[in-house]
């Protein structure tokens, strides 16, 4: 059995329920320039990647093709709104809490995301999660996003990890964690991850 040193945690998906929420508020907000996001679309082509990746390709298919700029416009908005319901009632399993309390001191955590610090932090601030993480990276971290292995291998370095379990729900973050080389333990969704982590790391 693999020993870990440490554990990185994505976290739309993984630590957060969010993915919902996220789409719900990119809807609303290019709604208002005519762009229709449906839930169909977006669970299939734009989890896991990095919101200017999702906005270019959503400004490629739009009718007509638009300078996806256009859209980046309406970032502000959109997580204007996102930040209002995420602190009101932050999408946190009730059982995460316990979960990383077992897990504190045994193991360095990281929070390892394709969304900004900006929206990460506040969240585990008001889920009083954040004293369990050691550093958070997020899109503002790093220059290649996942499905590149960046994310991962500064999250390590920040630790001074050198054998670290990596859990993912998205296919881009999977194989962005093993493009770095680390062991990942894929999930589908935030519920199951304290009884599939328990288990990978034999507790
Ligand atoms: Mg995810």
């Amino acid at each position: 059995m693999a020993s870990f040193d440490s554990i990185l945690f994505d976290f739309d998906g993984v630590l957060a329920d969010t993915e919902p929420v996220h789409c719900a508020c990119w809807a609303e907000v290019l709604a208002t320039v005519g762009v229709t996001l449906t839930w169909e679309f977006y669970s299939r082509q734009c989890v896991g990647i990095d919101d200017r990746d999702m906005l270019r390709m959503m400004a490629t298919q739009s009718d007509p093709p638009r300078p996806w700029d256009d859209l980046w416009k309406l970032y502000p908005a959109k997580k204007r709104l996102f930040m209002a319901r995420m602190t009101t009632k932050p999408p946190f399993d009730p059982a995460l809490a316990g979960f990383l309390e077992g897990l504190h001191g045994r193991y360095k955590m990281a929070v390892v995301s394709s969304s900004s610090c900006t929206e990460i932090e506040p969240m585990l601030v008001a889920g009083r999660l954040r004293p369990y993480f050691e550093t958070i990276v997020g899109a503002e971290s790093v220059k290649r996003y996942k499905p590149a292995p960046d994310p991962y291998l500064l999250a390590a370095a920040r630790l001074g990890s050198r054998a670290p379990l990596v859990v993912e729900d998205s296919e881009a973050g999977i194989a962005s964690g093993r493009a770095a080389g680390f062991a990942v333990l894929a999930v589908k969704s935030p519920a199951e991850v304290p009884a599939l982590v328990g288990q990978r790391l034999a507790l």
